[in-house]
């Protein structure tokens, strides 16, 4: 296989590594795994992503017609290559971006592509998703939020929890049951909900990190247009599954695990391990080494994902190894960073004393949510071992 790109695609990475350089503030970098739960950093995550937006870098795959610049998949690639290597901050509407516009351009009429599209890559809107409930999350299809057929509007009656971004949200995708008679994938919708409309109530969730970043979503007689059902009443599960297709896509595309292996590579610099630097125990050697080549492994594995889709392949199994691989490569780097720091290990995120202000300890509380974010490890375990080993279900 040749892993070299082309002279066109390398240029394209220069273009947008010289442009990072020049517009990313050098200390919003590593600072990625904070959440935006205040008002003011949301609004300075906002700014950031208006200045990619306003340069032409965002939502670059999308069609031109979607303010888009029809990027190759292979651009995309490079693009999500850059921003990782550059640590550079979340844009803040990614659910909007990565999920709620592609399903909608699959799915919604054309007044509702019209209606919303446009306004997702420039972040004039904040969309959030609504899918998984209090007593549904990994079993999707059992979800229980009702949906009233009124002729010309739904009433929408239940609750949703872990939404991400509720809180700054200007619309919500919901997944509800239109149908209760029928069997549990065939009786559901999907439905786009103003989230000021009356009767929606956001109630913050706070995560072990002690930020704010998803929320439990409450509707008590909301009342929801029938021009914003998309796709057919009761063939929702249709749509829901193009949008869990575009979230493991997604998901599985960190490409840059090595960028993580390196910071760790420097802490062990820093560090002491039986009064000489960490970095020359050969235990330490042997885990950077270790953790090295799982990352380089994660990433021929998304340049395979990568060769599926230029191929025109429907999405393979690369997306299921990606998620578990990347964030259970994650969870690990962070747990020997804890290790490596020892009693300093302690010191919350930016407290005085702290070894690079903390981030690990953040880092390392902030690992779990990635194990467990669209679809669980032992999930992805089970796609794997029933789809690509073929074993038989448990
Ligand atoms: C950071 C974060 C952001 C999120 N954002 C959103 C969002 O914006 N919108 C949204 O709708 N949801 C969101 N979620 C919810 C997420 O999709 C669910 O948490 C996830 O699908 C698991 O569902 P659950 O929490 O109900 O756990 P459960 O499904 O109750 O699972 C509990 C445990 O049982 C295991 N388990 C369940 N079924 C099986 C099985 N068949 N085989 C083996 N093990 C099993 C699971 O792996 C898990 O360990 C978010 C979650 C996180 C952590």
């Amino acid at each position: 296989m040749d892993f070299n790109f082309s002279e066109e695609d390398e240029a394209f990475r220069r273009e947008f590594r010289s442009w990072l350089e020049t517009n990313l503030p050098r200390d919003w970098r590593d600072d990625s795994e904070l959440e935006a739960d205040t008002k003011t950093e949301f609004e300075r995550r906002r700014a950031w992503h208006r200045t990619l937006y306003d340069a032409g870098w965002m939502c670059i795959n999308w069609p031109k017609e979607y303010g888009g610049r029809g990027a190759t998949l292979i651009q995309q690639f490079i693009y999500s290559q850059e921003l990782d290597r550059a640590k550079a901050p979340p844009t803040v509407n990614f659910q909007g971006i990565a999920r709620v516009g592609p399903t909608l351009m699959q799915w919604g009429t054309p007044e509702q592509k019209k209606r919303y599209i446009p306004r997702i890559p420039s972040a004039e809107e904040i969309w959030c998703q609504g899918l998984s409930e209090p007593n549904h999350g990994s079993d999707l299809a059992a979800v229980e939020t009702r949906a009233e057929d009124h002729g010309d509007h739904f009433v929408v009656n239940g609750s949703k929890v872990w939404t991400s971004n509720a809180h700054h949200a200007d619309f919500s995708t919901l997944l509800c049951r239109t149908d209760p008679t029928l069997p549990k994938h065939r009786g559901l919708s999907y439905l786009l909900v103003d989230m000021r409309s009356p009767g929606v109530t956001v109630r913050p969730l706070v995560q072990i990190t002690g930020e704010h970043g998803f929320n439990q979503v409450f509707f008590e007689d909301v009342e929801v247009p029938r021009s914003n059902l998309v796709g057919q009443k009761n063939q929702g599960w249709m749509v829901a599954m193009t949008n869990m297709m575009f979230e493991r896509t997604i998901h599985g595309g960190r490409s840059e695990m090595m960028v993580e292996v390196r910071q760790l590579a420097n802490l062990a610099k820093k560090v002491n391990r039986a009064g000489r630097p960490a970095s020359e125990d050969k235990y330490v050697q042997q885990k950077l080494a270790s953790f090295a080549c799982e990352a380089e492994a994660l990433k021929y594995t998304s340049m395979r994902q990568l060769t599926r889709q230029l191929r025109g392949l429907p999405p393979g199994p690369e997306g299921s190894i990606l998620k578990l691989g990347t964030t259970d490569l994650n969870l690990r780097i962070q747990s020997f960073a804890m290790e490596l720091l020892g009693p300093y290990s302690q010191l919350e995120y930016q407290a005085a004393g702290a070894i690079d202000r903390g981030k690990w300890s953040h880092r390392m509380l902030a690992a779990r949510r990635g194990t467990i974010a669209a679809g669980t490890n032992e999930i992805q375990h089970n796609i794997i071992g029933e789809r690509v080993l073929g074993l038989p279900k448990g």
